[in-house]
Order: C-alpha cells, then sequence, then structure tokens
C-alpha cells in the first residue's frame, strides 16, 4: 500500500501516518491507500506558494502557458490506462467508462491550451474625441477549486486547465474518496514542467481547509463542483472577502418522451443518461415523464434493455454498472425505493441491492431499477437519487410535461424527445435549465457550456465561456 503525498510549492509532502485519511476501494471495501490530512498550516503554504508564483505565471505569454498545457494533455493520453485504473481502484466505476472520463478530462486541458491564446480584449470608441478606451482581461488571481468524487479526473481539469490557461495560479481540495486521481494529475503537472507554486494540491478535512481557503484574501475565485448544500455554504463564506466564486451543484434532471418520438433511440439515451456512472452523475436523468399514449411500450423496451446491465466490480471485464460510493449513498438509494413502492409505485425490474460482506466501507451495489406509477410527492420524483432507479411519471400534454419538469429548485439538465422541430425549439426554449439534451442523453463535452439555472450553481465550465470566470475586466481610459 502506498503513502501519497500532497503537493505544495513544487515539493511533495508526507503527513503523519496515524493522522492520514484512509481511502477505500468502493467495490471491495478494502483500504487501498493513505493519503495526508493536510490542515490549517499546509493550506495556507499553498496558498503562500500559490500567490508567490502567480506574477511570473500571469506574466508568461499566452503560447508558453498554452505549450504547458498541451504537455499536460500529451502526458494524460500516454499514461491514459494508469490514470484510468487508478480511477476505477478509488471511485469504482467501470474501466472502460473511467478511460472514457480520462479522454474527457483531458479534452478540457486541449480545448484550454488552445484558449490561452485567445483572451482577447476591446478597443471601446469614447464619446470623447481625446479618449482611447480600452478593455483588458487579466487573471482573476489565486483560485481555490474545490472537487467531488463522483469524476475524479474531469471536475479537476474542468477548472484547473481554463484557470492556468488564464494566467492565474491554484490550490487543489480533491474529494477525501478520491484524492488519488487528483494526485495523479499533479504529478503529470509537475511531469510538464509546471513552475513550481503553480498548482498545489491539499487533501484532508473538507472544513478545516474550506475554511482557510474561505478566510484568505489572498485566494481571489473559489470554484466548487459538489452538493448543493455545500455550495451555499461556501456562497456565505465568500461574501466575507467577497470572492469570485462559481458554483456547479447538483441536478434533479427531468427526461420526457413524446408521443412522436424514436422510441428505440429514446431508450439508448434515456440509459446512457441515466446508468453511466451508476447513475451518480449530476446531470444525470431523475425523473422521466413519459406521455401516457406510448408509456407501456416505452417500459416494455426499457425493461428488455436493463437486462443487459451487468452490475459489479468495475475492474471485471463485461461489467457496466460499478458499486455505489459508499453506505450512506447506498441507504439513500434504497430509501428512495422503498418509498415510492410503499406510495403506491410499481416495481417493473430490479430493485435489488446487495453488500459483499468484506468490509463496511463498501462493497455496496444497487441493480437498475425501474418504476412505474410514480407521483409527484415521491422522494424520488423530488430530490436527486443519485443511483440506477428510473420512476416514470405519465404525463397528456406538452405544457402539462413542461410544467412538471420545470416543478424543482434545481435547473441542471433536462432531455427531451420528439422527432417535431417545431417542438424540439419551442420545449427547448420552456425547460429553465443551462442544458438541454433534444433526442440526446449524453450532452457533456469540453467544447459547451457546463452549468445550471436556479440552485444548481452560478458561472459555467467548459467551452469559451470556461474561461471568463478566471479573468477580471480592466478598463483602460487614456486622455490624449
Ligand atoms: P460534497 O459533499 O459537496 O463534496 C464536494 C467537495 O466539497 C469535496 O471535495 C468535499 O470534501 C468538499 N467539502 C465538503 N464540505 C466542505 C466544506 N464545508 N467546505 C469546503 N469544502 C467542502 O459533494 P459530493 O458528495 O462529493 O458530490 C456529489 C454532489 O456533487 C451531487 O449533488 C452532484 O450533483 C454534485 N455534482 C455537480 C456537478 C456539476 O457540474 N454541477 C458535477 C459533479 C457532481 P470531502 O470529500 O473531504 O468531504
Amino acid at each position: 500500500m502506498e503513502n501519497y503525498k500532497m503537493y505544495i510549492n513544487g515539493e511533495w509532502i508526507s503527513g503523519k501516518k496515524e493522522n492520514s485519511i484512509k481511502v477505500y476501494n468502493p467495490a471491495t471495501g478494502e483500504l487501498i491507500a493513505y493519503v495526508p490530512n493536510g490542515g490549517e498550516k499546509e493550506t495556507k503554504e499553498a496558498i503562500t506558494a500559490a500567490y508567490e508564483a502567480l506574477p511570473r505565471w500571469a506574466d508568461l505569454p499566452a503560447n508558453v502557458r498554452s505549450n504547458y498545457l498541451k504537455k499536460v494533455y500529451q502526458l494524460m493520453i500516454e499514461r491514459q490506462e494508469e490514470i484510468a485504473q487508478l480511477m476505477t481502484f478509488e471511485q469504482g466505476k467501470p474501466l472502460k467508462e473511467a478511460l472514457g472520463e480520462v479522454f474527457y478530462a483531458a479534452g478540457f486541458v486541449d480545448w484550454y491550451a488552445e484558449e490561452a491564446k485567445r483572451i482577447y480584449g476591446e478597443t471601446i470608441p469614447a464619446w470623447s474625441p481625446n479618449k482611447r478606451i480600452l478593455a483588458i482581461k487579466q487573471p482573476v488571481g489565486v483560485v481555490a477549486a474545490i472537487t467531488p468524487w463522483n469524476f475524479p479526473a474531469a471536475m479537476i481539469t474542468r477548472k484547473i486547465a481554463p484557470a492556468l490557461a488564464a494566467g492565474c495560479t491554484v490550490v487543489l481540495k480533491p474529494a477525501s474518496q478520491t484524492p488519488l486521481t487528483a494526485i495523479k494529475l499533479c504529478q503529470l503537472f509537475e511531469e510538464a514542467g509546471i513552475p513550481k507554486g503553480v498548482v498545489n494540491l491539499v487533501t484532508g478535512s473538507a472544513q478545516v481547509i474550506g475554511n482557510t481557503i474561505m478566510e484568505d484574501k489572498r485566494v481571489r475565485k473559489v470554484t466548487f463542483t459538489g452538493s448543493t448544500e455545500v455550495g451555499k455554504k461556501l456562497m456565505e463564506q465568500s461574501a466575507k472577502t467577497v470572492k469570485n466564486i462559481s458554483l456547479e451543484l447538483g441536478g434533479h434532471a427531468p427526461l420526457i418522451v413524446f408521443e412522436d418520438a424514436n422510441l428505440d433511440k429514446a431508450v439508448e439515451e434515456a440509459l446512457a443518461s441515466k446508468l453511466r456512472n451508476c447513475g451518480q452523475t449530476c446531470i444525470a436523468s431523475n425523473r422521466f415523464y413519459v406521455q401516457e399514449s406510448i408509456k407501456e411500450e416505452f417500459i416494455g423496451k426499457l425493461k428488455n434493455r436493463l437486462k443487459d446491465f451487468i452490475v459489479g466490480d468495475g475492474m471485471k471485464e463485461g461489467v457496466l454498472i460499478g458499486p455505489v460510493i459508499d453506505k450512506n449513498s447506498y441507504d439513500k438509494i434504497q430509501q428512495h425505493i422503498k418509498d415510492a413502492i410503499e406510495q403506491g409505485a410499481k416495481l417493473e425490474f430490479g430493485g435489488k441491492s446487495y453488500h459483499n460482506g468484506i468490509s463496511q466501507q463498501g462493497g455496496y451495489f444497487v441493480e437498475p431499477t425501474l418504476l412505474s406509477n410514480v407521483r409527484k410527492g415521491m422522494t424520488v420524483a423530488k430530490e436527486e437519487t443519485f443511483g440506477p432507479v428510473l420512476p416514470v411519471i405519465s404525463f397528456k400534454t406538452e405544457e402539462e410535461a413542461i410544467e412538471m419538469a420545470n416543478d424543482t429548485d434545481y435547473g441542471l439538465a433536462a432531455y427531451f424527445f420528439t422527432e417535431s422541430l417545431s417542438r424540439s425549439i419551442r420545449v427547448a426554449e420552456k425547460l429553465e435549465f443551462g442544458i438541454i439534451g433534444v433526442n440526446d442523453g449524453r450532452t457533456s463535452t469540453p467544447q459547451a457550456p457546463f452549468g445550471g439555472y436556479k440552485e444548481s450553481g452560478i458561472g459555467r465550465e467548459g467551452g469559451h465561456f470556461g474561461i471568463e470566470g478566471f479573468l477580471e475586466i480592466k478598463h483602460i481610459s487614456i486622455e490624449l
């Protein structure tokens, strides 16, 4: 078993073993690693390193920063197997999916290596003949990036790549359940020759590291992906030093199937959107609204396909659904299923869950579970389940479907299926969500903006939009 280290100011720092954080394999429950339990001291050291490295990194020509990122991209592609295995080991997703995530994560590095060269300003025609007005963009400063466990690589590169491209320096705090992929990525940042202090990694107590980051005036930007609950807390804390803050939070995505949809296509895309990462994605479809006239046919087709989804250890060939991350998630999913059935939902497929009996620290599995006759008041229709559960609710009219879909405090992703062009545009415009999949259940890609309306967050990551959050706009007024 390896003792992993934190990365601060270009040095690899150990913690005391007796005080370290244990990392478990969620498929087996076995202890796989120790990582340091960094606290206030290490967080402050990381902020100081990032603060001191900032002027030199920001002053580098854009093409030089771009070249560093290109090198990181190449290393990620070369080491794809190694990174993917580590990810499956600590997070549980099937190996093939983990490989997919490595490419997705590397895509952000590739994209922002290019974007670094396109941080354009403007000249603005002045109303006074002897004035000239410029608007230039500059890095926001030291960035703290706090990331979740469900995408241990992509949630990091989606933040760090645009931050570095913009000329910012970074302190990264990854999820305690998946710090190993983060450590591997920092090794690649180092190998790519990125100067010391530009990227720093602190592992340990979220509370202590979080509070230290939020209280430090030198941190000018916090970029967070995780639960809405923690996001709201960070937003409150950011007020004290008026930090720039971006939040990518929870979701509760509706997926609507209209009677004019191509049903086979709708089934395949619904499965892709729901079952990727065992349903543990913020953009996973969480509520399935199916038009009354095609409900039975759609459910029949889904049931047929769900048989193919083998549940097990993601390291095993053929497994399509890995373990859930921990016992809390497992209990929550079971509670959602139980509550729905008690309130009259019909179990159409699955419903079984099991523990492998090795250790309470992992080995929790849930079968894909299809429920029909689901109604509005059931927990499964109100809350983010974060598991492989497909609750089906029927509707009669387009207006009713839109109203039910929008009836939530979340607003991250929504999907719908229709063969009508006018309905595609009409419904896409009415849904109050930041990401809309029209006949498409796989919407995440480095080129496009990603983010939510309402309580799903603030700001956008990805595409050319994703670098804006790491830039300040400076107005320069010149009197001739
Ligand atoms: P979480 O509990 O909010 O944790 C996310 C990160 O925040 C972890 O690194 C965690 O550290 C840290 N954290 C926890 N409490 C903190 C505090 N008081 N101060 C500072 N940092 C703190 O969320 P999660 O359970 O890992 O992730 C699942 C959630 O993320 C779901 O709701 C999902 O929808 C959302 N998500 C959203 C997106 C998106 O782009 N919108 C993408 C992926 C996931 P520890 O691990 O050490 O506790």
